[in-house]
């Protein structure tokens, strides 16, 4: 058996997400630093609460998140795992097709709100096609990334960001994900918006990172997840859309196009 360790895009050995809910109107303030240090984010949007005053607008959503990705939080923001299911159901579905009515594009991720959500809820979302949803107030601590998409825990929230900075960066194990949450609105009820320009300096420019939306990452990952090897495990098939890089245990690296099959040697 061929011994290859996965890397991110380009090589990356690391990967950094960052994912903000309820669109309130701080989030201009949390786009424009990650624009600037070069941040991905995903943001976590309840169209009923749109427009209202101290949240964002329907109209600057499409230019505002141009580089970023949205994802659903509910209409009304309720516990999901409280509400009767064909409530629940209509809850998701509906933020759903109002942030695809915007975005003209499928938005299958979503963070729970309050983070909160039961088995009948993964299991009632996993029927529904979403991807990946994020969970809250269980933050692992870790760099590793879940075996069920449906139940996303973070890192951390960002007050703890900067604990997690140097063993991130120092990480010698393969895929490691950095993954910060928070609310936007948290930076000014806390009066620490340079908080977020501390994380920005010290985790921006880094070559070995890649910066990725929620939903980047966890494209990628299930690919590596899909490819299909010989028994005799030298032979890889890559039967999805990504570009997938491998670095061989005498360190060469090599990329595994859409479609191909690539001899291990
Ligand atoms: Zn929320």
């Amino acid at each position: 058996m061929k011994e290859i360790q996965y890397l991110f895009p380009n090589a990356k050995r690391l990967a950094l997400t960052f994912s903000y809910d309820d669109g309130r109107a701080f989030d201009r303030r949390v786009v424009e630093r990650f624009n600037h240090y070069g941040f991905k984010g995903t943001f976590n949007l309840c169209t009923s609460l749109l427009d209202r005053p101290d949240y964002l607008t329907t109209a600057e959503l499409p230019e505002l998140f141009a580089e970023h990705e949205v994802a659903v939080h509910s209409c009304h923001h309720p516990f999901l795992e409280r509400i009767a299911r064909s409530q629940m159901i209509g809850e998701v579905l509906a933020d759903r097709q109002n942030l695809e009515a915007i975005f003209h594009k499928p938005v299958t991720g979503l963070a729970y709100p309050y983070g909160t959500y039961d088995p009948e809820v993964v299991a009632t979302l996993r029927t529904l096609g979403f991807t990946y949803a994020r969970t809250a107030g269980d933050e692992t601590g870790s760099f590793r990334f879940p075996q069920d998409w449906l139940v996303w825990r973070p890192t951390c929230h960002h007050k703890h960001a900067l604990e997690f900075v140097e063993p991130f960066l120092t990480s010698r194990y393969m895929l490691t994900v950095l993954y910060i949450w928070g609310h936007s609105y948290e930076f000014d009820r806390d009066n620490n918006w340079e908080l977020l320009d501390q994380i920005g300096e010290r985790l921006s420019n880094q070559p070995q990172v890649w910066y990725a939306t929620n939903g980047e990452l966890q494209h990628y990952l299930d690919c590596i997840h899909r490819l299909v090897f010989t028994i005799a495990q030298d032979t890889v098939y890559n039967p999805t859309d990504a570009t997938i890089w491998l670095r061989m245990k005498n360190d060469s690296v090599l990329t595994l196009e859409p479609g191909k099959t690539l001899r291990l040697e």
